[in-house]
């Protein structure tokens, strides 16, 4: 192993993005450390084959891409609220807990106490649907190629991409694994050969609100009030080298609540769940803000100038604070898309025009995270205002 110095400037809001990002430039980067004060610099440690010269010019050019294509601004904090102060238990302490079994990186199980719990936090994301009149779905936790192009997801995010596939139909080819299988000495000799295996059709969901907007293509909604859906289950995020802690898992859960409308009725329904969800997670002892993001999800380097002066209003997040290296998790988000989805799936208001959507995202398993590092590693001992909201039995 040995450690690379590269002296660059990276501006202050995208130090984060670029100490994480900068793992998927090359398999041989094993950690990495923007100094965060000042951002004159990226230390990586590399494994002692690779090439240096040449992965620091794949790291510059990176990194000198990653400064031209996103959006500078200031972030805004629209709402803060205390708490109570510091950590009852430390990361480790969580992952060391008896409930929580790692089974593979960034997959984990958790036992009956963690998903009562998990269950409980996913309630209360029902209740906010139930306020604001959701109606349900249930949608699969795989997306056709085709269905997430047209979401343009596959252009923006490709290194977050998990893809599935199968074998073809063919005897030889299956029994031929089936043999290779049944030889095997240790799991890597398992692995298919692409010669037997379809091309790529199909990948693992990486959020849930694209199905939505699918089961919605040519369709109309009420221009009137939104049209709001919820739906809940794993989704899949390849984190590379982040997956350290269950708040970044490759198998997360979330719950999304959609709404598509008119652009008044979709934005106000963002404002309205921002009061909500800030308040039921005061309610349940967790600190927190809701500031503006600089990662809209559509915008990049082509985009138009209208969303580029409007972006900052599209994505807020809610922030928990949480002993990671940023020292805060995002918890949540509340999300417009303009009529990006819409245009995109022909969805339209009844009164004709094209809709708007937006989404109000909750990361599951990072709110699970936030209640055991603030109120303990055992939810037993969790405060009782919270474990009454969460009506987890005494
Ligand atoms: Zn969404």
């Amino acid at each position: 192993m040995k450690t690379l110095r590269i002296e660059v400037e990276i501006p202050e809001d995208l130090r984060r993005d670029v100490e994480q990002g900068v793992y998927y430039c090359s398999g041989s980067i094993v950690a990495s450390r923007v100094d965060r004060e000042r951002g004159s610099s990226i230390e990586i440690d590399v494994l002692d084959e690779a090439d240096p010269a040449s992965l620091e010019q794949t790291v510059r050019s990176w990194i000198e891409q990653t400064i031209r294509s996103s959006l500078r601004y200031e972030a805004t904090t629209v709402r803060e609220w205390g708490g109570h102060d510091g950590f009852v238990a430390t990361t480790e302490e969580v992952l060391g807990s008896p409930e929580i079994h790692g089974l593979g990186e960034g997959l984990v199980a958790y036992g009956p106490k963690l998903t009562r719990a998990l269950r409980a936090i996913r309630g209360l994301c029902e209740s906010l649907s139930e306020g604001v009149g959701a109606d349900p779905f249930t949608l699969p936790a795989v997306a056709t190629l085709e269905h997430m192009h047209r979401c343009d997801y596959l252009r923006q995010f490709p290194q977050l991409l998990s893809f599935v596939t199968h074998f073809r139909e063919d005897f030889g080819a299956i029994d031929a694994y089936s043999l290779q299988c049944r030889n095997a000495q240790v799991a890597d000799e398992c692995v298919p050969s692409t010669d037997g295996t379809r091309p790529v059709k199909r990948v693992l969901r990486p959020a849930i609100c694209y199905h939505v907007y699918a089961c919605f293509d040519g369709g109309t909604v009420p221009g009137k009030r939104p049209f709001i859906a919820c739906a809940h289950g794993d989704c899949f995020r390849y984190e590379s080298r982040n997956t350290t802690s269950l708040d970044r898992l490759f198998d997360f859960r979330m719950y999304e609540i959609v709404a598509m409308g008119s652009e008044a009725g979709v934005r106000d329904l963002r404002e309205r769940m921002i009061e909500e969800v800030s308040g039921l997670l005061e309610r349940l002892g967790l600190p927190g803000r809701v500031k503006s993001s600089n990662d809209p999800f559509f915008v990049s380097g082509s985009v138009m100038m209208s969303t580029f002066q409007r972006a900052q209003d599209l994505k807020y997040e809610l922030e928990v604070p949480f002993p990671n290296r940023e020292g805060h998790l995002a918890v949540a988000s509340f999300n417009l898309h303009q009529d990006f989805f819409a245009s995109r799936f022909a969805i339209r208001t009844d009164d004709g025009a094209v809709a708007h959507t937006g989404c109000t995202a909750f990361g599951l398993d990072r709110i699970l995270a936030a209640m055991l590092v603030h109120h303990g590693a055992d939810p037993d001992g969790w405060p009782a205002s919270s474990r009454e909201m969460l009506r987890l039995p005494d």
